[in-house]
């Protein structure tokens, strides 16, 4: 038997793919905890407590704390470039949401706490180049991460180092670089680059207009980790003696063009490109270096783009063709109604 494990943001993308894997793992108390109503969770799991709380406030972070003995902290009001560019005040707010989880983690007597964290943290003047050799975890100092989301990323991951540090508390915070998979966000605002890029070409291939809006001039690098390494990943670090913030990311790197050309060739399609150079583009270059991660933990994400993007690719195309508009449409102000 394994104690209660709490996770928050579960009804969210990573958070309802951490669920599974902690009940594959021989979790058999976990308490979900999401602000969004059921019905908008991504993944509803059964024989899991399923509670919709918003753990902004400290009071009910110590609901959610009580009787756990594992914390993963995955709530963040987040999207992708599009959102954060223009919610920067939203994404600070976060701040209170790791704050006061862990004090109540403290106070609790929480024995394992991690803490999810953003390649977001790092160094803008080390982003400049479109063939970025790799983001050490040395490249978040001198601090000067993305604005708004990174600034908070950045605090959070220095908190848990403090509450180690001072109060005990086993805090383990990991960087994810750009996660995809199904079940996720593909639509409404908050959706990351390769859901938006499924999305757009299925909805190009339905509709016979065969054209893609790509924001920026495409040539700008991501590496993009599908989302079954990330679940193992998280658990792994938090089962490590990893101390400080360690990068969980693919080290395959491509252009935006090169990642649309992946899902063209999955969609069977060839569309004509539209560079829409006044839209939020982000860095110029990003990649995982993985070499700490290989070094301490034997291990690295390795699921290929091609093969994790043809799984997102096909539970997209299921929606769309099912008519489910995305969830997360709900209006933005609602979030903290
Ligand atoms: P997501 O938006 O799908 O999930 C986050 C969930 O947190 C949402 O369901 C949201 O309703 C919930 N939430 C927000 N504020 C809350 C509150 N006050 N109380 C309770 N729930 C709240 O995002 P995701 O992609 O699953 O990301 C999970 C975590 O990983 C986040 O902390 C995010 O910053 C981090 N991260 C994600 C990526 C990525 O590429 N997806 C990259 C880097 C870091």
């Amino acid at each position: 038997m394994k104690g209660k494990a709490v996770i928050t943001g579960a009804g969210g993308f990573i958070g309802g793919h951490l669920v599974q894997y902690l009940k594959s793992q021989g979790f058999s108390d976990i308490r979900a905890v999401d602000q969004k109503p059921l019905d908008d969770w991504y993944q509803l799991h059964p024989n899991v407590e399923n509670l919709v709380m918003d753990v902004q406030g400290i009071d009910a972070c110590q609901f959610v704390c009580k009787d756990a003995e594992v914390v993963y902290n995955l709530a963040a009001d987040m999207g992708g470039m599009g959102f954060i560019e223009n919610n920067k005040a939203l994404c600070m707010l976060s701040v209170l949401i790791n704050t006061h989880m862990l004090m109540a983690a403290r106070d609790r007597g929480v024995k394992q706490f991690f803490y999810a964290s953003s390649a977001c943290v790092y160094n803008g003047e080390k982003q400049t180049d479109s063939a970025n050799p790799g983001l050490k975890e040395v490249d978040a100092y001198p601090a000067m991460p993305e604005d708004g989301y990174g600034w908070e990323k950045l605090f959070s991951e220095r908190m848990c180092r403090h509450f180690r540090e001072d109060f005990g508390i086993h805090t383990r915070y990991a960087r994810y670089h750009n996660v995809y998979g199904p079940h996720g966000t593909w639509d409404g605002g908050r959706e990351k680059a390769p859901a938006a890029i499924c999305r757009k070409v299925i909805q190009a291939k339905m509709s016979g207009k065969l054209e893609i809006d790509i924001w920026g001039d495409g040539e700008q690098t991501r590496s993009f980790m599908y989302v079954d390494d990330c679940t193992f990943g998280t658990h792994k670090i938090l089962n490590s003696d990893i101390l400080e913030a360690i990068n969980l990311g693919s080290d395959e790197m491509v252009s935006i063009n090169q990642l649309v050309s992946i899902a063209e060739d999955i969609a069977g399609v060839k569309l004509k490109r539209n560079y829409q150079l006044d839209a939020p583009k982000g860095v110029r270059g990003r990649n995982s270096d993985n070499t700490l991660i290989k070094e301490l933990l034997g291990w690295a994400p390795s699921i290929s783009l091609r093969n994790g993007l043809e799984k997102t690719y096909a539970w997209i195309h299921d929606e769309i063709k099912a008519g489910k508009s995305e969830k997360s449409m709900r209006p933005l102000a609602n979030a903290y109604a």
